[in-house]
């Protein structure tokens, strides 16, 4: 396989396009935004000077990187390509279409992967008549800098699927694990539940933010606090994975905290409102 197509270019999807196009493929971008791809482009451009700068890669590499990267409004572009990663926004009626669509372009031998942080795998591809073929390829942020990548199997996806997926994550320098598909795969059961506590203890007034984030990473080495890590991932993001989790669980231990639904109302969503459980006006948190 040599030739991906990714759908959605926005904070994930230029990473994902970005680290395809640096390990050989030939990568297809599409959104259904132009600005996001003039946007996605110099974000990667700004990315790969980065690594250039430090010595990651050789000087000449950005220029041919982003020449494997061809960017479009269609998803027709899917049509040529062996693995089709889709990471346009979390919201399941897009990404149900998409995938609808993608199941009559792409070429019956493809692949198609989703990025989904809490869709349901075997849903997506139930819209498909290719469900073997269907799977969660589910990066992280940054995806250039960060090494995991959940391999999701869907009810009905294949072995065959499965490995070739493992492989290419291999290939693209990361290290996939294999899970299967229930609400919130591995990574957001096990952090959101974390998170969400960290909330009821700010609720309960235990301790303030900055000391709650900093048990966490003095006393159990995380790079950053949870109410930190809340900010950047963006509390209606948190709130919204919380709620798939209790609802596809049915376990009021995944109940979200009042006072996030309540941040939330408030449209205090993290750093990218400027405001969440720390200020982010003057480039420092303040609590
Ligand atoms: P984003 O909002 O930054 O980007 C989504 C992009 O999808 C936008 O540019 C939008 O124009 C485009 N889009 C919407 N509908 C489309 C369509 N029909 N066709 C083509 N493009 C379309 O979102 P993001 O943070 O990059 O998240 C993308 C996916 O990755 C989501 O499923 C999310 O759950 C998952 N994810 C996000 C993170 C994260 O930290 N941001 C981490 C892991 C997984």
């Amino acid at each position: 396989m040599t030739r991906a197509a990714v759908i959605g270019a926005g904070t994930m999807g230029n990473g994902i396009a970005h680290v395809f196009a640096q390990h050989g493929w030939e990568v297809a971008l599409v959104d259904s935004a132009a600005g996001a791809l003039d946007k996605a482009t110099a974000t990667i451009r700004g990315n790969l000077d980065r690594q250039v700068k430090k010595g990651t890669i050789p000087a000449e590499a950005p220029g041919e990187i982003l020449a494997r990267v061809k960017t479009g409004t269609s998803l027709d572009a899917a049509a040529g390509a062996d693995l089709v990663v889709e990471a346009a926004s979390e919201n399941p009626s897009v990404k149900f279409a998409i995938f609808e669509q993608l199941d009559r372009i792409a070429s019956p031998g493809a692949i198609l992967a989703t990025n989904t942080s809490s869709i349901s795998i075997t849903e997506i591809a139930a819209r498909t008549r290719r469900p073997e073929q269907v799977i969660g390829m589910h990066f992280m942020n940054p995806v250039p800098v960060m090494q995991l990548v959940e391999v999701i199997r869907g009810h009905a996806t294949s072995d065959a699927t499965t490995a070739s997926v493992m492989e290419t994550a291999r290939t693209l320098g990361k290290v996939p694990v294999e899970v299967h598909d229930y609400p919130g795969f591995v990574a957001n059961r096990i952090l959101m539940p974390m998170i969400n506590e960290a909330i009821f203890c700010v609720m309960e007034g235990v301790a303030t933010p900055e000391s709650i984030d900093t048990v966490m990473k003095l006393g159990m080495a995380h790079p950053m606090g949870p109410l930190a890590l809340a900010d950047f991932i963006g509390l209606d993001v948190c709130l919204a994975i919380l709620d798939v989790l209790h609802r596809g669980l049915g376990d009021d231990k995944y109940r979200a905290c009042p006072l996030l639904r309540r941040m939330v109302a408030a449209g205090q969503l993290g750093r990218k409102t400027g405001r969440g459980f720390y200020s982010y006006d003057s480039g420092k948190g303040t609590g």
